[in-house]
């Protein structure tokens, strides 16, 4: 019943792009108008014109850059496979737990805040919408597994956790890049067992190829990139309506700075870490602004809402994660209708 495995780490990346959206017919209006702020902010300066975007290598430079310099910066996904495996009670991984727990609530919301308004941009059928966010708002439990190392995923026999890794988990040091994570495992769940979500990753797979200049790219790492573009959404509605002393690039960087690998190896399921990057910078042209510390003076894009609805932060808390024996992660999609099909993540 379980299917194989789905490295999560190495080869799961973040993946930003943006689009541009409508407003969320399952969202508050006021929700609907921050996602679609956001959204339309990356069209606006796709439209600007090639001439005055950041350009891509840049961008990706000030990620990596910011991710040296950040004392909560998130180690490279090489960095996390080399390391040895860490056990459920080390102090690393509970904190991580403990993180990931608390912003269980806050990714669910945003998640599908995001999703809410990539779907409906993509004329995803109402009755699948509402499916898809119930499969988010289902998600309540946060679970350790060593054996995952350096992934995450959700197993459709279980969609209503999400798995860690006890060295991913441990890796994610800042809210912004845990809760871009999670948002990628959200995604997971919202697309289920049978993959209803399929012709919108599809979409969001010709946007890149088109945006990025990118070759072919495959219906599963049009999953994972769709899910890092929910990641990075996701993270930027977090950064706009949660204040913090600390400066905004940094903060934006560190929602796809876990690509900042010297092996910049790939699978059939990803495509490499830099090449997320990459495409994700160049399909969201003010993202890349923002991690160069340039938004304020980038011409293509908006104010973001900030005065959207903001999601509690509730108190930290860890009694939500329960440290498990060590299950395999997967990604392999069901080859029949078995609901019980895991699924990786990441
Ligand atoms: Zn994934």
């Amino acid at each position: 019943m379980r299917s194989e495995k789905h490295p999560v780490n190495g080869r799961r990346r973040a993946r930003l792009s943006i689009t541009t959206w409508f407003a969320p017919v399952s969202c508050v209006a006021a929700c609907a108008l921050s996602c679609a702020a956001i959204l339309a902010q990356s069209d606006a300066g796709r439209a600007a014109g090639a001439g005055e975007q950041i350009p891509v290598e840049r961008a990706a430079a000030a990620v990596c850059a910011e991710r040296e310099l950040d004392p909560r910066g998130s180690a490279p996904i090489d960095m996390m496979q080399d390391r040895a495996s860490l056990p459920a009670r080390h102090p690393e991984v509970l904190a991580g737990a403990a993180r990931a727990a608390r912003l269980l609530p806050v990714a669910k919301a945003l998640a599908a805040e995001s999703l809410s308004a990539l779907m409906a941009e993509g004329a995803v059928a109402p009755a699948t919408r509402r499916a898809s966010l119930a499969r988010v708002e289902a998600v309540r439990r946060i679970r350790l597994d060593v054996s995952l190392r350096d992934n995450a995923s959700i197993v459709y026999d279980d969609p209503r956790a999400i798995r860690f890794g006890t060295i991913f988990v441990a890796s994610l040091r800042s809210d912004e890049a845990m809760l871009s994570v999670m948002a990628h495992e959200l995604t997971h769940a919202a697309d289920g067992a049978r993959g209803s979500l399929k012709p919108l990753f599809r979409r969001v797979a010709r946007r890149a190829e088109a945006g990025a200049g990118m070759r072919q790219i495959s219906s599963r790492r049009g999953e994972e990139l769709t899910c890092d573009l929910i990641g990075v959404m996701a993270a930027r509605l977090f950064i706009a309506r949660h204040a913090s002393d600390e400066p905004e690039a940094r903060r934006a960087a560190r929602a796809v700075e876990h690509n900042c690998v010297e092996r910049d190896e790939t699978d059939a399921a990803h495509l490499s870490p830099r090449e997320t990057m990459r495409a994700l910078l160049a399909l969201a042209p003010v993202y890349a602004a923002q991690v160069t510390g340039e938004s304020d003076t980038y011409a293509g894009g908006a104010p973001l809402n900030h005065t959207a609805p903001r999601t509690e932060l509730p108190a930290p808390r860890t009694s939500r994660v329960a440290p498990r024996s060590p299950r395999r992660i997967t990604r392999a999609r069901p080859t029949t209708n078995d609901n019980t099909t895991r699924r990786p993540t990441q």
